[in-house]
């Protein structure tokens, strides 16, 4: 670049002048690991009320660690000694394993929490849950799903921060490097905003439905078991593939949004159950892939379970003895599915397809397939 053209906007897209951007981006200081750990501090420091928005005057000054899976009824039932196996990505932690992840021992106090709620709203909004004997009633249903989303919501506002910060991993790189850095961080930071845009959008629906008690705006395929899950959940997701192989939505850039769908598996009372949530909008795809799973036996289902949730979701927690009691072979599989979807490996047309690994992680009794006929 020459003389000329420091004052033109930069090649980066960053929006400024070339000379206050990248004019110099080779002589500065490269990240190093203090400003990765001081980057997941400053994530971890996030506190925010999920339902300020719609009950501001309510709100408490006090954010509270809240559980997504309940701490009392749940993560206790399957925890040994205080602890349950899950996984702990960070930055450094995948450094350290070479870019794997692996399943590890997490105190039940620092599994699956995060500070979106305050003490008055963790305890009031979920009393009806976590208070209550469970009966999966459409609003009990609605609370879980809820909860999940909110987590995930705040978890992308959190994102948006860490592709700020990928934005300057390019600081003293050579100029190819900075192009390469600067391709990766932008086409991160879009699938954010995008993600985000989908998830504002669900988040008003949401919000909506508890403020009017419209509990039955949800379907849901519930799956009940007669003893204790060894594996809970808690997320949201955009269906990408069923259970048979098939394309559901391509991820990519596109107009409209995406279809989302909640799932969530908790322990009360001895048993359990796993059950997929989605609002009418995003029926097309969630219909899809939950009739996919349905055409299995409950056997096939139990394991098709395992291989969606650790595939598709980081807030998966295990009981620890079921973890020891797996084959080598069937921790390597989970251990591979951890990866699935990050960017070293995205989601596989098959990923979700049979895998001949019997997990032994829920006993399946009871189906129920309850579609919301509200629109
Ligand atoms: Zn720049
Ligand atoms: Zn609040």
């Amino acid at each position: 670049m020459g003389e000329n053209n420091r004052n033109k906007p930069c090649w980066c897209g960053s929006g400024k002048k070339y000379k206050k951007c990248h004019l110099n981006q080779e002589e500065e200081q490269s990240l190093a690991r203090k400003d990765l750990e001081s980057h997941s501090k400053h994530l971890k420091s996030k506190k925010a009320c999920s339902v300020s928005n719609i009950y501001p005057s309510a709100c408490s000054t006090k954010i509270v660690s809240a559980h997504t899976i309940s701490k009392s009824g749940s993560l206790k039932e399957i925890s040994e000694n205080g602890h349950i196996m899950g996984t702990k990505p960070s930055l450094s932690g995948l450094i350290k394993n070479n870019g794997k992840l692996s399943l590890e021992k997490v105190g039940i106090n620092q599994a699956s929490t995060f500070t979106g709620f305050c003490s008055v709203h963790d305890k009031e909004i979920f009393a009806p849950l976590e208070d209550e004997p469970v009966t999966l009633s459409d609003k009990q249903l609605f609370l879980l799903a809820y909860r999940g989303m909110c987590r995930e919501l705040f978890l992308k506002e959190q994102n948006k921060d860490t592709a700020n910060l990928l934005r300057q991993a390019d600081k003293g790189q050579d100029v190819i490097t900075q192009g390469f850095v600067q391709s990766y961080a932008s086409s991160y930071d879009k699938g954010v905003d995008l993600a985000l845009r989908d998830l504002k959008k669900i988040k008003i629906a949401m919000d909506s439905i508890l403020k009017n008690s419209d509990f039955s705006k949800l379907s849901h395929c519930i799956f009940e078991f007669d003893s204790v899950p060894k594996i809970l959940v808690s997320a949201m997701i955009t269906p990408e593939v069923d259970f048979h192989g098939n394309q559901l939505q391509k991820l990519g850039f596109q107009e409209e949004s995406y279809d989302y769908i909640f799932f969530n598996c908790i322990s009360y009372d001895g048993h359990g159950c796993f059950v997929f949530s989605w609002l009418t909008d995003s029926d097309r795809f969630c219909s899809k892939l939950v009739n996919s799973l349905l055409t299995y036996t409950d056997e096939k289902i139990s394991d098709a379970l395992v291989r969606f949730c650790y595939s598709f979701s980081e807030n998966t927690w295990a009981s620890p003895s079921w973890w020891d009691s797996l084959s080598e072979s069937a921790k390597d599989q989970i251990a591979e599915r951890l990866m699935h979807g990050t960017p070293m490996m995205v989601h596989h047309i098959d990923c979700l397809k049979d895998d001949g690994h019997n997990f032994n992680a829920f006993k399946i009794h009871k189906r129920e397939l309850r579609v919301s006929q509200q629109t």
